[in-house]
């Protein structure tokens, strides 16, 4: 199999990307997570060059300026995200295929940049009442925070249609093994 191709998960932030890509990383040894960098704060427990690569908001911009971003978003007012090319680099030359967690026109750039080589996923809650419900039940925001994250849910989720396959996060198990499938059909095929 070529391994230079890239799975991409977009969601509102809440829906349960980031727990179906660890459940995934553990089934199959062929990907390797692209750290994005950003200028939030980091999390309890998130590290340094492991969950993100965190970044002053100078240095960020300064990093705009220097052309490093295959593509970046200020996601929410004054918090920007964005993959490095440095990254693609790095997982392609180590062998893997790149897994991508992106907001959602992060992922529409990343699909249009790799076409075939990258199978575009979006990952939808239940609902958006389950949505706020995870979000607060995450207890990793505050409630400002949790209010910038649920307003821009609406016009992600009129947005799923625009990637390869939808995933409906309701039972976790189920999301994960539906995902599982559609990553093997897809690394399966031939590329052109
Ligand atoms: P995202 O990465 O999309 O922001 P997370 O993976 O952090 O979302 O999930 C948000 C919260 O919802 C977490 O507390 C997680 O444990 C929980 N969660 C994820 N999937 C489910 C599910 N299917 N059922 C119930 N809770 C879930
Ligand atoms: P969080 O702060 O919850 O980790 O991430 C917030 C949002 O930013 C999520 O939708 C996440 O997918 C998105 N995000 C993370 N990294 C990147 C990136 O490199 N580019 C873009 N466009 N969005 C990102």
């Amino acid at each position: 199999m070529d391994n230079r191709r890239a799975i991409l998960f977009s969601a509102p932030s809440g829906s349960g990307k980031t727990t179906i890509i660890r459940e995934i990383l553990k089934r199959f040894d062929c990907f390797e997570f692209s750290i994005s960098a950003t200028s939030r704060q980091p999390r309890a427990g998130e590290a340094d060059g492991v969950d993100y690569y965190f970044l002053s908001h100078d240095d960020f911009v300064r990093r705009v300026g220097r052309q490093e971003f295959l593509e970046w978003e200020e996601v929410y007012a004054g918090t920007c995200y964005g993959t490095l090319k440095s990254e693609i680099d790095r997982i392609w030359d180590n062998g893997h295929v790149i897994i991508f967690d992106v907001d959602v026109n992060g992922g529409m750039n990343i699909k249009k940049y790799f076409g075939d080589k990258a199978l575009s996923l979006f990952v939808k809650p239940p609902s958006v009442e389950v949505l706020a419900a995870r979000l607060r039940g995450r207890g990793t925001e505050t409630e400002e925070a949790i209010s910038k994250r649920l307003a821009r849910s609406a016009a992600e989720l009129g947005m799923s249609d625009r990637f390869d396959v939808t995933i409906i996060n309701d039972d976790l198990a189920r999301a994960v093994e539906q995902t599982e499938a559609v990553i093997k059909q897809y690394l399966a095929a031939p590329l052109d």
